[in-house]
């Protein structure tokens, strides 16, 4: 039989009910501040950690023909020309020329294309995780060493920065944590700078194009204007600013593709490590429009066959003697190289879509060469097609791009991208962007000066040139003119 509760127990209950009440309110506070503040806190140290070259090796006391201006080398991860080119024209960036494209490498990935333009060399592979033939095991990522040691590759382009504004993978979870404290701080280290010329790097602008996408992007990069406008004002010498991105970003929401299924119903064993002749090693790294598959040489025409039927697959590209096989939903071609010709042959189908410019560039070339054309002429006739210079970017990035290349390239459709099975949760699935394909959008990045007009189209290997040429006009003391 129900009794009703005494006083006492009814004074008791509402003390539990207040501690209770307490106790959620606090935790709630608690998170809001941890969530907050903690990132920050952390991303500060970070930063101190990896402001290196600048107060070592920046002269302390330049030549009085030097002293009068800076020149400031930006790079801003994932932003695509479109989405320059659209504040240009509303007015943001003000005392700029207008932005050119600057076209990626292939992989559209950060490590190959940034290593590219600013050290002119070769990562260990296309991303952080990749396959060791020699060593036959997976590397790249080591938590203890991630965790203890602050260790960077041999070839990583990040010792020549003066800033690197990348608080790692936390930014791709809190991407707006990061913006004041990253913006404040660049700002403060460039007005502190003793030297001539001052090289940085910002990964933010990638995580927001990623996580929150193209509007987000928008209104992060305005706040980098206005942040350039007041570091003009108070640097108290002239400064000259280069401006540019790796690659672009579709701004699309995209599926996750696992290729894996397919594969292993084809006979084949998804391993870390190469035992049978029929494995395959398929690193998952981020949530990218590309994958990089490491297997034995012999399997690749099959892989890329069984690949070409999967939705949202473009194709696959592999090594086949001293010829690259492209094998995709629109049919298989080949490409080969001789000296600075490219020749690309059709066996069914035309996957890269060349058909029509490939006829055009033969009936024009008189030099005899059996359908091998110039690169120069490859580009000229390509830089703003659907997959942009694809010939020599497809063989940079079976060849030369990374010092591990894989066994097949697979670049994917527009709205779909390959990483890891967490991708396919709710939470981190409300994607909005990505890049890695051949295609433009996800390769087209932008280059942009405040000192001279740049050409609309422009091949990473222009940033290269533009950082030696600056550091030869810092030696003479001389205003930089290098891009034409
Ligand atoms: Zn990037």
């Amino acid at each position: 039989m129900w009794m009703a509760p005494k006083f006492e127990d009814k004074m008791l209950m509402k003390r539990y009910l207040r501690i209770a009440f307490i106790l959620i309110i606090g935790s709630i506070c608690l998170g809001i501040v941890i969530i907050n503040f903690l990132p920050n806190i952390w991303f500060q140290r970070h930063l101190n950690k990896n402001w290196n070259v600048s107060e070592a090796e920046s002269p302390g006391e330049p030549s009085s023909s030097q002293a009068d201006r800076l020149c400031l080398i930006f790079a801003l991860d994932g932003v695509s020309y479109d989405v320059m080119e659209e504040l240009h024209t509303e007015g943001y960036f003000q005392g700029f020329y207008a932005p050119g494209r600057l076209v990626s490498t292939f992989p559209s990935l950060t490590r190959p294309a940034f290593s590219r333009m600013l050290i002119g060399g070769k990562p260990f592979g296309y991303e952080r995780l990749y396959f060791d033939f020699e060593e036959n095991r997976l590397k790249g990522f080591n938590l203890v060493k991630k965790l203890f040691l602050s260790e960077t590759e041999p070839l990583d382009y990040h010792p020549k920065l003066h800033f690197l504004g990348f608080p790692g993978y936390i930014a791709y979870v809190f991407p707006d944590k990061f913006t004041r404290t990253a913006i404040g701080s660049f700002k403060k280290r460039v007005i502190a700078f003793k030297g001539t010329e001052f090289i940085a790097y910002m990964g933010i602008s990638d995580a927001i194009a990623h996580i929150e996408g193209r509007q987000a992007q928008k209104a992060f990069l305005k706040k980098i204007s206005s942040m350039l406008d007041e570091t003009r004002n108070e640097l108290g010498r002239l400064l000259d600013v280069v401006v540019f991105s790796d690659h672009g970003s579709n701004y699309v929401r995209n599926q996750r593709v696992d290729l894996a299924p397919v594969l292993v119903e084809g006979g084949f064993r998804d391993v870390t490590k190469l035992e049978s002749p029929r494995d395959f090693v398929l690193p998952r790294n981020g949530f990218v429009s590309v994958a990089a598959l490491y297997t034995h040489q012999k399997n690749a025409s099959t892989i890329a066959t069984l690949l070409a039927d999967i939705e949202g697959v473009d194709f696959s590209v592999y090594l086949s003697g001293q010829s690259i096989m492209v094998n995709g939903s629109a049919g298989v071609a080949r490409i080969n190289r001789r000296g600075k010709r490219y020749q690309y042959t059709s066996i069914d189908g035309d996957p890269l879509k060349l058909a029509e410019i490939n006829k055009r560039l033969m009936q024009m070339d008189q030099s005899g060469e059996q359908g091998f054309i110039l690169a120069d002429a490859w580009w000229q006739a390509t830089k703003h097609h659907t997959y942009p210079d694809p010939l020599h970017r497809i063989w940079e990035g079976l060849h030369d791009l990374v010092q591990h290349p894989a066994t097949l390239l697979v670049s994917f459709k527009d709205g779909y991208a390959f990483g890891p099975a967490m991708f396919d949760q709710p939470i981190i699935s409300s994607r909005k962007g990505t890049h890695g394909a051949l295609l433009d959008t996800h390769s087209n990045g932008f280059l942009m000066c405040d000192f001279m007009p740049v050409k609309r189209y422009n091949l990473p290997e222009t940033i290269a040139r533009l950082l030696a040429g600056a550091a030869e006009a810092k030696q003479k003391g001389l205003k930089i003119e290098l891009l034409n």
